[in-house]
């Protein structure tokens, strides 16, 4: 209703306008929430427990799975369950959402920003290593736009400096990194999103996997209000009515409802990552060659890409502008992502030049399941037209 308004009230697109990201959810979602409301347990249960399931034996791990209710949920009780506290600092890449951040000072420490690599927008460690001080507690690597590199140099740099690593893996569900491992097998403790247009959704959602049978225990009691062992109780269908709290907790655990959208989401992901793939690859084969623009130096191959941004690099125009002509053209875009340090909570007294350029000049063209090839060549055609100066 609304949308209709603000649409009449605009020039009209000349082509249907192309969305830059999108849920993808259909009757199959919408008879599994009413499967759960007819059961009428619509909490934390048993559908919940399913879903952990799910995830583990989809990814293989070892690592305990933990469902709550955001991802930025999932990094705030990763850090809390690390010991990260009021006076720790965390490093985090200053290229990200601004949920990184909000999750580190929702623990009370400090987030530490940190410049990334011209290349790929990932953390740089070398600028990282520059900003370790006796405080800094965690690192808080972000795989920009899905890319899993560098997973091995990160564990050698947290080994090095003593420090946990919590990673977030927003983009990244179903991706393999560079040893073919998928994400979400091993590591210290790695934080997946489910919202509305990840690579799989539950609505709104997140998870944790946790490594270490001390985290997995503190995330479980601190999504249900600190309330110890409750989520032993819930999954058998019952309450703690006597129980004991010790630690800080949140109300952040899943509903059962976001659970079984999350399950169907599972089960589609591989037709869901075949899409996004093939989109991204023809992306880069059509737009390498093109004057004006940089791509990220990413190998889709193992990957499950979730953005697609790209750098104007054009003398004669902008990122601004390449975004209100393609706007104008009926496709949407996106920012990923104006640089956390230059936030005014989190403003550095220092410059970080490279996540600075990249937060003027990325633009991330629409990118997801519901995009045709056909849309795709329109974009394609639009942009290299755009920064040709036409
Ligand atoms: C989406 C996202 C988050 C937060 O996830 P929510 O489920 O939206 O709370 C954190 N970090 C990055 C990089 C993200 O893209």
């Amino acid at each position: 209703m609304s949308e209709n308004s603000v649409q009449a009230a605009k020039p009209k697109p000349s082509v249907t306008a192309v969305r830059v990201s999108k849920s993808i959810v259909g009757q199959d979602e919408i008879d599994a929430v009413s499967r759960v409301m007819s059961d009428g347990f619509l909490g934390m249960g048993t559908e919940v427990q399913a879903f952990e399931a799910d995830i583990a034996r989809f990814l293989g791990t070892d690592g305990d799975v933990i469902c709550v209710s955001t991802g930025t949920a999932a990094l705030q009780l990763a850090l809390q369950s690390a010991g990260v506290t009021t006076g720790d600092e965390v490093l985090v890449p200053s290229l990200t959402y601004v949920a990184s951040y909000q999750a580190i000072t929702a623990t009370g420490a400090t987030p530490v920003s940190c410049d990334v690599r011209e290349d790929t927008g990932l953390i740089d460690l070398e600028d990282a290593s520059q900003r370790l001080t006796p405080r800094t507690r965690a690192i808080l690597p972000v795989h920009y736009a899905s890319n899993t590199a560098g997973r091995s140099e990160l564990k050698s740099f947290a080994k090095a400096h003593d420090l946990r690593i919590v990673e977030d893996a927003a983009h990244s569900f179903g991706c393999r990194d560079a040893d073919g491992n998928l994400i979400g097998t091993d590591g210290d403790l790695v934080c997946f999103s489910f919202d509305g247009i990840k690579n799989i959704t539950s609505g709104e959602g997140g998870a944790v996997v946790s490594f270490s049978a001390e985290s997995t225990a503190r995330i479980q009691d601190a999504r249900l209000l600190g309330v110890e062992k409750d989520t032993e109780k819930r999954y058998s269908n019952s309450r703690s009515w006597n129980f004991d709290v010790v630690e800080q907790g949140w109300r952040y655990h899943m509903s059962n409802i976001m659970a079984a959208i999350g399950r169907v989401q599972l089960g589609r992901l591989a037709e869901f990552a075949e899409a996004r793939r093939s989109l991204a690859k023809r992306y880069q084969d059509r737009l390498r060659d093109v004057a004006g623009i940089e791509l990220l130096n990413i190998d889709y191959d193992g990957l499950i890409p979730h953005i697609f941004p790209v750098r104007i690099v054009a003398s004669g125009t902008t990122r601004d502008v390449v975004a209100s002509e393609l706007s104008s053209a009926g496709f949407q875009t996106g920012i990923h992502y104006m640089p956390n340090h230059l936030l005014s909570k989190f403003k550095t007294p220092y410059a970080l030049p490279v996540a600075e350029r990249l937060g003027q000049e990325l633009i991330s063209l629409p990118l997801h399941p519901g995009v045709t090839f056909e849309e795709q060549d329109q974009i394609i055609a639009a942009l290299t037209d755009i920064v040709a100066g036409g």
